[in-house]
């Protein structure tokens, strides 16, 4: 019995269960395994040129591994990743293809109509990249009722036993350290950066075909990501030992001198399955134990990784594929150019997207309060932000850009996914960062002719909106606000914003 073994480019596991299940059935040596690099769908979208290096070199790298222990290995440069499969069907004559279901939707479709396209017999197992593929906190969700992230995490949290007492309760008595995350970043403090990777032959050979062959946004140069296993778990350990006890303090905390703060980075390594989110938190459990992260910045991590992205996963494949088209608000603008090479006046977009476009990572506030929270209030459609997300990030795939830009970014799904639209105006930009200091724009006032356009925008989104938004009980305070706007002021902010909107942001 002869098994091809499809490894998809997202799903780099050391332990991937088609390979194991495909040795336990016929043996390495009646293996192949086969990678493919799909020129069409790399051409899908403009996509991050680091993005491309990553995914290509992290593959190759992954392959010439699996080489290395006595695995046959057919990797595929190819125009369309059906051509692909066909050739290599023709060459190898697999009796069967083994593959794990992808995590996109897309993807798992295409993985359906594998076996009668190809007339081979395909078995497509669980996809165990994600925690709920072994656990589903919710198993009875139902359509169209809310649920909510806390529960869900605090599920999580149980079943895999993480940062609890053997008696059953949390850690250091509480679920949940948010409001231990929220301290502004002090002058005199410097983050130490990620650790930098140097590139290899074939990470360079994949530099020179991506600068060649795609139109990316941004550039091949100053890649110096990890791209196997072993230097993702360094990046890692760098995140571990150098940034995760102040993670939690500075979590929400922006700079326009620091990119990553705290941050670890790793999302785009756990994305492609070079870790393993259990692997993450549990040592962010081990940390806080030994006394060396605090119990802010030790929870404050595996909420995000078994909270928030195991979440993301798991409503984008409750919603999917209705979310897609979900637009709450009704916005249709389209997104202004400055968007695709940061020239605005407006110092923290300028910082997030220049640096986004020449890094292809922000932080999350940078992307939810900056990003998402000018796109909600200027009314932007929600395809565009979703379509720029796709294409500037190293970490961006449709599972979690979906539910993160249609559900918490921009509130599209009416509220699915997140309790309250994340709206803001400069007030909360300038408590949390110092982009406010070098920027033009007013921070204090609201309709004067330098006003931060975050003001009269938020404010004419309250306006424009105020009947939605009277029904979610948790927009009380900023509905509130609108008592002290009289008659001429709401007229005034009415004028700054279609000012802005329809001249401003595009000159
Ligand atoms: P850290 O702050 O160090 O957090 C640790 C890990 O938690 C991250 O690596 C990530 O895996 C996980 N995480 C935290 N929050 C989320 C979340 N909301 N959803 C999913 N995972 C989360 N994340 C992506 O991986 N890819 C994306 O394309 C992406 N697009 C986003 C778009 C918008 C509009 C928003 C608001 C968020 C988006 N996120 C995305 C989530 C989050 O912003 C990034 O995961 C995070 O900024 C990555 O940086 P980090 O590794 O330094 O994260």
């Amino acid at each position: 019995m002869t098994a091809t073994v499809w490894v998809l480019g997202d799903q780099l596991l050391i332990d991937h269960p088609a390979m194991r299940s495909a040795e336990e059935q016929t043996g390495r040596d009646q293996i192949v395994v086969l990678f493919i690099e799909s020129e069409s769908r790399s051409r899908r979208h403009h996509y991050q040129a680091k993005k491309l290096v990553l995914l290509f070199s992290a593959m190759r790298h992954f392959s010439e591994k699996l080489r290395s222990k006595g695995y046959q290995v057919d990797y595929r440069i190819s125009s369309s990743t059906s051509k692909a499969i066909q050739e290599h069907i023709e060459i190898y004559g697999p009796e069967t293809i083994i593959t794990m279901a992808a995590s996109e939707y897309a993807g798992r479709q295409y993985q359906q109509t594998l076996q009668e396209e190809f007339k081979v017999p395909v078995r497509i197992l669980p996809n165990t990249q994600f925690l709920v593929g072994s656990y589903n906190p919710i198993p009875e969700a139902e359509p169209g009722k809310h649920y909510v992230q806390e529960t869900f995490y605090r599920k999580m949290r149980k079943h895999f036993d993480l940062m609890m007492e053997p008696d059953g309760k949390p850690s250091g008595g509480n679920w949940n350290y948010d409001k231990e995350n929220r301290r502004r970043l002090p002058r005199d403090v410097h983050p130490v950066p990620p650790v930098s990777f140097e590139t290899d032959e074939i990470t360079r050979k994949v530099m020179e075909e991506v600068d060649q062959k795609f139109r990316a946004v941004g550039s091949v140069e100053g890649f110096d990501l990890a791209v196997t296993h072993s230097d993702a778990q360094l990046a890692a350990a760098d995140f571990f030992d150098h940034r995760l006890a102040d993670f939690g303090a500075y979590e929400d905390a922006m700079s326009s001198q620091f990119q990553t703060i705290y941050h670890s980075r790793l999302s785009p390594y756990l994305n492609l399955g070079l870790l393993k989110p259990l692997d993450l938190a549990m040592e962010a459990q081990k940390r806080y134990e030994l006394g060396t992260a605090p119990i802010n910045s030790a929870e404050g991590f595996v909420r995000q990784v078994v909270g928030w992205r195991e979440f993301m996963y798991w409503q984008y494949w409750r919603l999917m594929p209705e979310i897609e088209a979900s637009n709450f608000f009704l916005a249709t603008r389209p997104l202004p150019d400055f968007f695709w090479d940061g020239k605005t006046d407006l110092s923290c977009l300028k910082h997030v997207i220049t640096r986004g476009i020449q890094y292809g990572y922000a932080h999350h506030i940078e992307r939810l309060m900056i990003v998402s929270n000018f796109c909600l209030s200027a009314g932007i459609a929600p395809e565009e932000v979703n379509a720029w997300f796709l294409s500037l990030f190293i970490d961006a795939y449709e599972w979690v850009m979906l539910p993160n830009v249609y559900g918490m970014g921009l509130f599209a799904d009416g509220g699915q996914i997140s309790t309250k639209p994340y709206i803001a105006s400069a007030n909360y930009i300038n408590k949390m960062s110092d982009f406010c200091r070098s920027c033009q724009f007013n921070n204090k006032t609201r309709t004067d002719e330098n006003s931060c356009p975050f003001n009269y925008l938020y404010w004419n989104f309250i306006l424009e909106n105020e009947e939605q938004l009277r029904k979610n009980p948790r927009m009380g305070r900023s509905l509130l606000g609108l008592r002290h706007l009289d008659e001429e002021e709401r007229k005034k902010i009415r004028v700054r914003a279609d000012w802005f909107l329809n001249q401003g942001m595009k000159t």
